[in-house]
């Protein structure tokens, strides 16, 4: 053997004997690990750690004593086991110490940071903290119960931000900007007016929609004085609650029991709890946990292999890999499960593939079917992803379960949301009624629309009214108040005061799953501001002022609310039945929509229900169906026992204003 052969043999079975990584060519060879324990295994005997990263070549783990900074109390070496996973396990009772994550990949170390799977970090996120689960429960949390729900068409939802509701100096909560402020009941304003928590109950809605409540980056933790504002939209730590919500940050076990507090007490109080989730992009891209620990595999990337960003926000995540839609999967169920969450609002879910949304559902039908998955049915730029695969609004129908944000309804009402002095239905301009009566039958399908002619959608997208969520204002662009100021400036605010009036009961008699934006019952403003992502409290808080300058605007959004909730008419559970019950008035002015809704549908006590909306300044006359009418709702207020009857062939509608007759 000459000695260039055996140096070559020597040097092969060295090769061969070394259990190095396995190099992979794309993502698609990456193994699939299919069990249930990534992330921190906790228990008082010992902690086991496992983080998915196949194209590593080390793992490291390092232990801390504090939250931030200070100097590592311990470090242990990954071992690679099956499908990529790299563990370690170590013993004793951990409970209390910091942890971050560490991984080579080229040759090179990344950042240190928590698993994606981390389900308790400390101040601003940085590090995990080994946190026994079981011991963050609030008192009787194993008692909680999620507040009865009979359909997804009995929804009210409140889209809240946490900071909003109690931060104005006036809202007389203790706890302000945090969890625990929306929790606290019997705060009043200086004159004696209900707020927070009360206030929500007496307004009537059945679930409260929060803005990220998940643990994001724009908002620093060792700065909470500065009291820096911030929507959350830059998700730092999926599965784990804000630490600027809580009352220390520092300490991982209490932002999770001040959330399952908040969570108890809203359900001890009749409402469902809905949080906004944004799997769809992550707040930092090079840097962040899944870009640190497994380069590049959880985002989608685009021709030039860089970062694709249907997102606007530099990332787009990759719902189609699939431990990327697993994380989504077991994070849901983990809100859902650890939290006892009652919905989710997918944030850009069009970024999201269908398969994963119906996976998602169906993993939420086996711990309760009640639970509400909704999302936004659009994208804010290009994807790789096919059209065919996305979770769009046109996409609705292969949807299990699934509702989407109409905004078709939302702009018709109102105006395009980015053409700011852009009239529309309430304001007078016509042009939009089919658009409008498209939302009045939740996007589906019925003879009486004419599809060619509404704004955004030329085919209904809805399978039933249930995937249908109508509303005409959210926390992003202007609030409806403010819209309804600077594209009519030349109405004085009891025109307007009007126009806001009728935007509401179109939203609140229309079928579909209702939505209202917090403090549109007091016609909220933010001084104009459009954007107001991270604009101060004082731009972002609802005034409490507001409740007692405007009681008669409130007043009409709890008649609405109780109209809607007595009269099933108005929450129909199918498209058969909408199109059998729901029929439109023939009409020959513009900005005026009428219609019936007959033979106690969907159960009501009302045999016959006629609605008119009147978009126009001046009165309109209509012809209705004859008989004996009560008068439940007008321009002012609702009255279930009747504002007067009606026995004429003709009715006379105000300017700006929505009418209900029963029979
Ligand atoms: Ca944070």
């Amino acid at each position: 053997m000459s000695r260039l052969l055996y140096l070559t043999i020597i040097a092969i079975s060295m090769w061969t004997c070394q259990s190095g990584p396995k190099v992979y060519n794309s993502y698609l060879e990456y193994p699939v690990y299919e069990g249930q324990d990534l992330g921190l295994n906790y228990s008082a005997e010992k902690s086991i750690f496992k983080l998915w990263s196949p194209a590593a070549e080390e793992v490291r783990l390092r232990l801390y004593d504090v939250a931030l900074g200070g100097n590592a109390i311990g470090e242990e070496n990954l071992k690679l086991g099956v499908d990529g996973v790299w563990e370690t396990t170590i013993a004793g009772d951990q409970k209390g110490k910091y942890y971050a994550f560490q991984v080579k990949t080229g040759g090179e170390w990344g950042d240190e940071v928590p698993d994606p799977d981390v389900k308790a970090v400390g101040t601003n996120g940085r590090r995990g903290m080994i946190v026994d689960m079981a011991a963050t429960n609030p008192e009787g949390w194993e008692q909680d119960q999620r507040p009865p729900l009979a359909g997804f068409n009995d929804i009210i939802i409140y889209e809240l931000h946490v900071r909003d509701l109690s931060m104005d100096p006036n809202s007389g909560i203790k706890n302000k900007g945090k969890f625990l402020g929306l929790a606290e009941l019997g705060t009043k304003t200086g004159d004696g007016l209900s707020t927070g928590l009360d206030h929500i109950k007496e307004l009537g809605v059945t679930h409260i929609h929060l803005l990220p409540s998940y643990d994001f980056m724009s908002v620093d933790e060792t700065k909470l004085e500065e009291n820096k504002y911030n929507w959350g939209y830059d998700p730092q730590n999926y599965n784990t609650p804000e630490g600027s919500y809580s009352t220390d940050p520092a300490d991982g076990a209490v932002r999770i029991r001040e959330f399952k507090q908040l969570v108890k007490t809203l359900h001890d109080n009749g409402l469902r709890v809905v949080l906004d989730v944004v799997y769809n992009h992550t707040g930092a891209t090079e840097t962040s946990n899944f870009n640190q620990l497994v380069p590049g595999y959880y985002y989608r990337q685009d021709e030039a292999g860089g970062f694709s960003n249907a997102s606007a926000c530099g990332n787009e995540t990759a719902s189609d890999r699939p431990m990327m839609r697993k994380f989504m999967i077991e994070s849901v169920k983990h809100w859902a499960e650890e939290y006892h969450l009652d919905g989710f609002r997918f944030d850009l879910m069009g970024i999201h593939d269908i398969e994963t949304m119906n996976a998602i559902t169906s993993a939420l039908d086996q711990i309760d079917p009640t639970i509400f998955v909704y999302g936004e049915g659009w994208t804010a730029g290009a994807s790789p992803l096919a059209d065919e695969q996305k979770a769009i609004k046109a996409n609705t129908m292969k949807l299990d379960r699934v509702a989407a944000f109409s905004d078709d309804i939302r702009d018709g009402i109102k105006g395009h949301v980015f053409t700011h002095d852009a009239k529309a239905f309430v304001s007078g301009l016509a042009g939009l009624e089919e658009s409008v009566k498209f939302g009045v039958v939740a996007s589906t399908q019925h003879p009486q629309v004419d599809y060619d002619s509404v704004n955004y959608s030329k085919a209904p997208w809805a399978k039933s009214p249930l995937q249908t969520v109508t509303y005409v204002s959210c926390h992003d662009n202007h609030t409806l108040w403010d819209r309804l100021a600077i594209s009519c400036p030349e109405e004085n605010e009891a025109e307007r005061i009007k126009m806001h009036k009728l935007s509401g009961a179109i939203v609140l008699t229309s079928q579909g799953v209702s939505f209202l934006h917090a403090g549109v019952e007091m016609m909220r403003t933010k001084g104009g501001e459009e954007n107001s992502y991270e604009s101060p409290d004082a731009i972002n808080q609802i005034d409490w002022a507001r409740k007692g300058q405007y009681p008669d605007v409130l007043t009409y959004f709890q008649g609405l609310i109780q109209l809607r909730k007595q009269h099933p008419a108005f929450r129909m559970t199918s498209t058969e039945m909408v199109q059998k019950h729901l029929q439109f008035l023939p009409i020959e002015q513009d900005n005026l929509i009428a219609y019936t809704i007959s033979g106690n549908a969907n159960g009501d006590d009302w045999k016959n229900i006629l609605v008119v909306y009147n978009g126009n300044a001046a009165y309109q006359t209509v012809d209705i169906p004859e008989g004996s009418w009560k008068i439940v709702l007008d321009g002012e207020r609702m009255s279930e026992e009747g504002l007067g009857t009606i026995d004429a062939k003709e009715l006379t509608v105000p300017g700006r204003t929505a009418i209900v007759l029963a029979q």
